[in-house]
């Protein structure tokens, strides 16, 4: 259930209602909207909960949440989240968000160069895997920890935050201790104990829709990491697995506005593992923010041809340049920026 508190209802009033909250066995996770606090009650849906908390100073009203997920939905919070990586900030009337990089970070050189081109571009964040889960177990599994200590060496050059994925619920404090957002691939969106310890990791979550995941799915996957108490959520559309092999995966493009009513948290685009092809990537790009996307996550190469992984998908620096102007281009003409 939701509690919509009253405009004029006191800091006192919000705590003690907490507290009230707290002491029936519950959690309580407060957010705000325009004018008044709300306070989400974790874990209940039990009438006698809500006749506890009715009457308490400040209380306008208690609303139970009809969707599955709570803290996700709309109904909880109609006011569009915004996530905050670094000095980036991701969602509502935000400016889009370009991160780019490889797919997995394979050497100093390359991810240095690379990083310097995402920067040159207009990218605002990097991307790259230290820990990638591939298919085959004979592929290029990735450079582990000293990936991320490269990583972290790419953003104090560049001043690029940096996203990267996480695979194992045990790895997770050393990744969240490079990392600036932790990412969850598609392959592990209903990896529940690595989504409640990505929940308790205290950074940004980048969550990957799964290739055979429903939208509600995915919002639930996305509130296993709320309800531990990290609202720094983003959730990524990256194609879902189709009928057609002309491409490696379909780009739902409508998920974007279908999440736009289901959820508050930012939406975005990874047009890279839809696509499969580095020619499809501009144009899915482009759709992406005509349809409301808050972001893009492009994997980039600076010599896909010598890649370790989805060279084949991943666009050169030129590209990417190219990408970033349609984009600015098409941002405007939607009212967005980039
Ligand atoms: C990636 O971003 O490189 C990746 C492995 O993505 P996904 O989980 O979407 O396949
Ligand atoms: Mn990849």
């Amino acid at each position: 259930m939701i509690i919509k508190m009253s405009p004029s209802a006191t800091q006192n009033d919000i705590d003690y209602v907490v507290a009230r909250i707290s002491s029936l066995g519950f959690r309580a996770h407060v957010s705000s909207d325009v004018d008044r606090a709300l306070i989400g009650v974790v874990g209940s849906s039990d009438p006698s909960t809500s006749a506890a908390l009715q009457g308490l100073r400040g209380v306008e009203e208690i609303l139970p949440v009809r969707t599955a997920y709570r803290l996700a939905s709309r109904e909880y919070q109609d006011a569009p989240s915004i996530v905050r990586v670094g000095d980036v900030v991701i969602g509502a009337s935000a400016p889009v968000v370009i991160m780019a990089g490889p797919c997995s970070v394979e050497g100093r050189e390359t991810l240095l160069e690379t990083a310097r081109w995402v920067k040159k571009a207009g990218g605002r964040m990097l991307r790259g895997g230290a820990f990638k889960p591939r298919t085959s177990p004979y592929s290029f599994q990735g450079m582990a920890e000293d990936g991320l200590r490269l990583l972290a060496e790419a953003r104090g050059e560049t001043g690029l935050p940096i996203v990267t994925e996480v695979i194992a619920p045990e790895t997770v404090p050393m990744v969240a201790e490079y990392a600036d957002m932790l990412q969850i691939g598609t392959r592990n969106m209903q990896n529940f104990p690595l989504l409640m310890a990505v929940g308790r990791a205290g950074k940004p979550v980048l969550l990957k829709r799964g290739m055979m995941s429903t939208i509600e799915e995915l919002l639930l996957s996305a509130e296993y990491i709320l309800s531990q108490g990290n609202h720094q959520v983003v959730v990524c559309e990256r194609g879902v697995r189709g009928f057609d092999s002309v491409t490696r995966n379909t780009l739902d493009i409508s998920a974007v506005p279908v999440l736009r009513e289901l959820t508050h948290l930012p939406v975005i685009i990874d047009p890279s593992h839809a696509a499969g092809r580095r020619s499809l990537v501009p144009a899915l790009c482009r759709a992406a923010i005509a349809a409301g996307a808050d972001g893009l996550l492009i994997e980039m190469h600076p010599h896909p041809e010598q890649a370790l992984s989805d060279g084949e998908q991943s666009v050169t620096p030129a590209q990417l340049e190219t990408i970033v102007e349609g984009c600015r281009r098409v941002a405007a003409a939607v009212g967005r920026s980039l």
